[in-house]
């Protein structure tokens, strides 16, 4: 028994949950998991139910590589005893577990249910987390509740964020094309924007909750479809958007390497401008040379960008509410850049390891934009 595990039941039977019936069940669950609490995951990394690490967990908890009894895999580390708490039951509102909602009424019906699908051994493990529930049940009912902090209230209007995946869909539309750069194995560049889009947005707004900053975050489009340049530009207009970040891969002869930041020539605010894409290109550029030292500063420049027109983006002489850049990630052309970043390499391990470096440059893409919010 450690005395971290009995501050974990103090917080749980303090903390309201959605179904506290399954307190005890849960609560079991954790005991034969982490032994008691004392497993090195549950010691070293708060993750008392051996959750491995799935992309949905963005903002509960961040992965870390540890070899478990199963073998080396990436598991969820978590922040704080609430984090893994919360997390937890992220984890099981993920789609492998839909349906657990109907078997939420009581402990056992509940296990049996998502015991098979958190476990190979199905029944034999639904019989061990049996075992431990009356012993679960009288430590919460034991354990002293604590003090759990409010909530900050974040007061304010949100700062509002655009961020722009480069191209998609099959056809030109408003000075846009569908796809630009393509990698060796021919991924495109409108499919890799988007998932760093998306994989920003998470990082912005798990990195927001944890600082107390109130930002909201668009996106100009969620799917594989194309969008006008000036349309892309209108949505930071239409929502009075601080910052405008538009992302991209660059393409030349399978050799040239680095990032670039690129803001407009024309421009009511470029000292603003270049200041923000100063930041984003020295942010990522850290996180690109831990993972590969061949990568090179292309450092800002200046270029005439539809996407980054000041009128259309709602800036004019008089007031220039939103700064905005385009950054260049890399040459998704270059071997070394697709072995680094590839949406699906052919084999599983490699893909965790290229989802994960994904999410490192987003989440120095997320650090670089709240900086400046
Ligand atoms: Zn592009």
């Amino acid at each position: 028994m450690s005395t971290l595990f009995d501050d974990l039941i103090s917080r749980y039977k303090t903390l309201n949950i959605a179904f506290p019936v399954l307190k005890p069940v849960t609560l079991a669950q954790w005991t034969l998991e982490s032994g008691h609490g004392t497993s090195e995951l549950a010691s070293k990394h708060l993750n008392f139910a051996g959750l491995k690490w799935r992309s949905e967990m963005v903002g509960f908890a961040t992965p870390v590589e540890y070899q478990a009894h199963d073998g080396q895999d990436f598991y969820c580390k978590f922040a704080s005893l609430e984090a893994f708490i919360l997390g937890y039951w992220k984890f099981i509102s993920r789609s492998p577990y839909k349906g657990w909602e109907e078997h939420a009424g009581d402990g056992k019906g509940f296990i049996q249910f998502i015991g098979p699908i958190y476990n190979p051994s199905g029944a034999a493990y639904v019989k061990q987390v049996l075992a431990l529930v009356s012993d679960a049940t009288k430590r919460l009912s034991a354990a002293t509740t604590v003090e759990v902090p409010a909530t900050p209230v974040v007061a304010g209007a949100p700062a509002v964020i655009v961020i722009d995946p480069g191209h998609g869909g099959v056809a030109k539309t408003g000075g846009s094309s569908p796809n630009n750069a393509h990698s060796p194995s021919g991924e495109l560049e409108k499919n890799w924007t988007l998932d760093f889009a998306k994989r920003t947005r998470n990082a912005v707004l798990a990195k927001a909750l944890a600082s107390g900053k109130n930002v909201k975050v668009l996106l100009t489009r969620e799917t594989d479809i194309n969008i006008g340049l000036n349309a892309r530009a209108n949505v930071a207009k239409s929502n009075g958007a601080k910052l405008f970040l538009s992302i991209h891969f660059n393409g030349f002869n399978g050799q040239a390497r680095g990032i670039e930041a690129l803001i407009s020539k024309v421009n009511s605010n470029p000292g603003a401008d270049r200041a923000f894409a100063q930041t984003v290109h020295d942010k990522v550029l850290a996180v690109l040379k831990k993972l590969d030292p061949a990568t090179v500063a292309r450092g800002v420049k200046e270029q005439a960008l539809g996407v980054l027109s000041d009128i259309e983006l709602g800036n004019s002489i008089a007031t220039q509410p939103c700064r905005a850049c385009l950054v260049e990630l890399e040459f998704m052309d270059v071997p070394a850049v697709e072995t680094l970043l590839r949406l699906e390499p052919p084999q599983a391990t490699a893909a965790k390891k290229t989802a994960l470096n994904r999410q490192a440059i987003a989440d120095a893409l997320a650090d670089a934009l709240l900086a400046q919010v």
